[in-house]
């Protein structure tokens, strides 16, 4: 067993220790054995770090933007470079199979260092032309932003936010997860590594409720952009709208994968058990609620099972892994309590629902095998309730009108997919969804310039190319009468 590893904040190019001089433990799921310790840091780290985000934004906002294009180039670089540790850190820290965090969570880390390079490159500015005048918009840094982000997909959705912060020439206070902090504390070394001007990129680590607060509290702290569950944003929402901050909300959801009986069938299959259990079922866009055509519904449970009862659940650093360990032990007693809650609402456990027996290290990880409930009412707890973890539940419906009202009844509305062959259906049933996000035909298909976002209670505000370049600036009109 090694000893665990040391974690720093990293301000003003420097990496310290916290004020407090205290660290939190931060197990690995999977064997349970520390592998960290995490500074535990106050509304006084928080402080430096703001200062030093300050004090480098004077030079940083006036640079050119091809050399902030050019210094998220070099960063994206020394990330590929490193891209074998980081996955490995990644998956070790959450629980993640390797395989995913490689070919996943990492790539798609530096594709987003490397995307808004090239979207700050080819970005252009509005001109509204009027009798007499000509109008013309300029965008102009925000100043320093507050980055909060959950532990599901850790680097992927701190560099989704960090990327396009620094395109647009704000400097940064980050706060990852304090239950997955390893590879942002990975992409500070990076930071450093090549050399980036001190302070543009400051990291403190700590709990929510001390540096994440301290972080939204900050009257020097601009903007912020948080990723993580509804009941925190709705905190963080109510600390910084008094103060007029620009925010951007990412919350939960409960996504409905909606199948219709002329869907491809072995697609729908393939897709609705990608879709719930990716991740362990733990990426906010990951279908929990399956809907499926009553005629088909009977044949399409028996292959759903089928199909998940086939993915290899243990060893996250085994690369035929599928199914890795939850995130942590507390976290899988939650999604435990939901299995109880599923038995307890009248539903039939028709896989899962119960920890995997596995040997030596992994003996006490934590690992739940994927669960499909059926038998549920739609509108149970069980059923319209974030579990956020491998649980899916499957519901039968009789005519379209029937699914969207299900689809549609919940407070969450962050991601759907629609499965059918019906062209005009499926362009129907899209508009008619309160989802931010709609797949058909397929799900988690990415293009880095759509608007990603939820309505409901699942978010405000879009990330994603010209929409991440537009929250972190701000947009000024000049009128030039002529
Ligand atoms: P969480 O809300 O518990 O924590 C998210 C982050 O907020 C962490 O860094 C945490 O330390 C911090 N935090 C906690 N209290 C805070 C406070 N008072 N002020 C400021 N920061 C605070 O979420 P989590 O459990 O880490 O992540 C899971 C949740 O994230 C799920 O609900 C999931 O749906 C959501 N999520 C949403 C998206 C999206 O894009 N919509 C993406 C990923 C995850």
């Amino acid at each position: 067993m090694s000893e665990p590893i040391i974690l720093h904040n990293y301000v003003g190019g420097e990496f310290i220790a916290p004020s407090t001089g205290l660290y939190l433990e931060n197990p690995e799921p999977a064997v349970g054995t520390v592998l960290s310790h995490v500074p535990k840091s106050a509304a006084e780290d928080v402080k430096a770090a703001v200062d030093a985000a300050k004090t480098a934004f004077v030079d940083w906002s006036a640079r050119p933007y091809t050399e902030r294009a050019d210094w998220l180039d070099k960063v994206a670089n020394r990330l590929e470079e490193r891209l074998d540790e980081l996955a490995l850190m990644e998956s070790r820290d959450t629980g993640k199979p390797i395989k995913l965090a490689k070919t996943i969570d990492i790539p798609r880390s530096i594709s987003n260092f490397r995307f808004f390079a090239g979207a700050v490159r080819h970005d252009a500015t509005e001109c509204h032309n009027m009798a007499g005048a000509i109008n013309y918009t300029l965008r102009k840094p925000v100043g320093v932003a507050g980055l909060i982000t959950p532990w599901n997909l850790p680097l992927y959705l701190l560099s989704w936010k960090v990327a396009p912060a620094l395109a647009m020439g704000n400097t940064i206070v980050a706060k990852p997860s304090e239950v997955t902090p390893m590879t942002a504390a990975l992409l500070a070394d990076v930071f450093h590594e090549v050399g980036a001007p001190a302070g543009i990129f400051n990291l403190v680590h700590g709990l929510g409720g001390d540096a994440g607060q301290a972080i939204v509290e900050h009257p020097d702290v601009k903007l912020v952009s948080f990723t993580g569950g509804t009941a925190t944003g709705r905190r963080v929402a109510a600390t910084a709208a008094p103060m007029f901050k620009k925010l951007s909300l990412e919350l939960g959801g409960k996504n409905p994968t909606v199948i219709f009986a002329d869907a491809d069938f072995d697609d729908a299959v393939q897709g609705a058990a990608r879709a719930g259990f990716a991740n362990q079922g733990q990426i906010c866009l990951c279908g929990s609620r399956i809907l499926v055509e009553r005629p088909i519904y009977d044949k399409f449970v028996d292959a759903l099972v089928k199909q998940v009862a086939s993915l290899k659940v243990g060893n996250p650093s085994d690369p035929d892994t599928d199914v890795g360990s939850l995130v942590s032990l507390p976290h899988r007693e939650k999604v435990e309590s939901y299995v109880a809650l599923a038995k307890e609402e009248g539903g039939t456990i028709a896989l899962g629902g119960m920890r995997p027996e596995l040997d030596g290290e992994h003996a006490n990880g934590a690992f739940l095998l994927p669960t499909i409930v059926t038998g549920l009412d739609a509108n149970c707890r069980t059923s319209t309730e974030e579990i956020f973890g491998p649980v899916v539940t499957v519901h039968p419906f009789d005519t379209e009108e029937e699914a969207l009202a299900i689809a549609n009844g919940v407070q969450y509305g962050l991601a759907a997919s629609v499965w059918t062959s019906d062209l005009k259906r499926a362009h129907r049933f899209s508009a008619a969804l309160d989802s931010g996000m709609v797949w058909v035909n397929t799900w988690l298909l990415r293009d880095l310039r759509v608007p990603f976002g939820g309505m409901k209670d699942s978010g405000v505000g879009r990330e994603g190319g010209k929409y991440s370049l537009g929250f972190f600036s701000e947009a000024r009109n000049v009128c030039i009468k002529l």
